[in-house]
């Protein structure tokens, strides 16, 4: 049977991606099934580099296809912060350090000022071939308060005008449709399918 691992401990992902490639036949795993974690210092440059870096590691070691995914917020008033360091902007996956910083830093920026993407980077990599790289971007806008319970992240905080909500105003389904990740879900099932057959 086809086989292949989701480099994510994140239920949620899991659960996103099982419901992708279950149903093209393939056995699903997660780290959360290894016996042992193996430790991957993602120190590249950008979001790429750093799911490259994951997918690679994992595919090497336990010979199977690996999908991994590096996501974060640029703000454009802050030179593009926190980037690749989103997950550890104030403390390490601590979500309400992470938002008060971002306010802090965003003070005196007024409205109009606070634009900012949120982008995923996503990869399957496969022993022998060239990796599959799809990528999602959704912009928004920082609110200087934050607003709305679901989600994760700087969730309460992105703004999108065109709904009149933020990410943490809406349920998963419809953060999906407009998401980074779910961007990059959608072109990844554009190509998945000629990239695997492809010899
Ligand atoms: P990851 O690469 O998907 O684990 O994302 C890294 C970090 O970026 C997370 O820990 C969050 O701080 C932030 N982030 C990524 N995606 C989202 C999102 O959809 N909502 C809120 N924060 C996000």
């Amino acid at each position: 049977m086809k086989r292949i691992l989701i480099a994510t401990k994140n239920k949620g992902k899991a659960r996103e991606f099982r419901a992708f490639f279950e149903p093209k036949g393939f056995r699903v795993e997660t780290l959360n099934e290894l016996d042992e974690i193996p430790e991957i210092i993602e120190n590249g440059e950008t979001f790429t580099e750093n799911a490259l870096i994951k997918a690679r590691a994992l595919t090497n070691l336990l010979q199977t296809a690996v999908v991994a995914d590096d996501s974060g917020l640029m703000v454009d008033a802050l030179g593009g912060e926190p980037g690749i360091y989103s997950a550890r902007y104030a403390g390490d996956h601590d979500d309400a350090a992470n938002n008060k910083k971002l306010l802090s830093k965003l003070e005196d920026i007024p409205d109009e000022e606070r634009t900012a993407v949120f982008h995923t980077s996503l990869v399957v990599t496969r022993i022998g071939r060239e990796p599959l790289i799809v990528s999602g971007n959704v912009k928004g806008r920082i609110l200087k308060q934050l607003r709305g319970a679901a989600g994760f992240g700087y969730d309460p905080l992105f703004y999108l005008s065109k709904l009149d909500k933020t990410f943490a105003e809406l349920t998963p389904i419809e953060k999906n449709k407009v998401s980074h990740r779910g961007q990059a879900i959608k072109e990844l099932s554009e190509k998945f399918d000629d990239w695997w057959v492809k010899e």
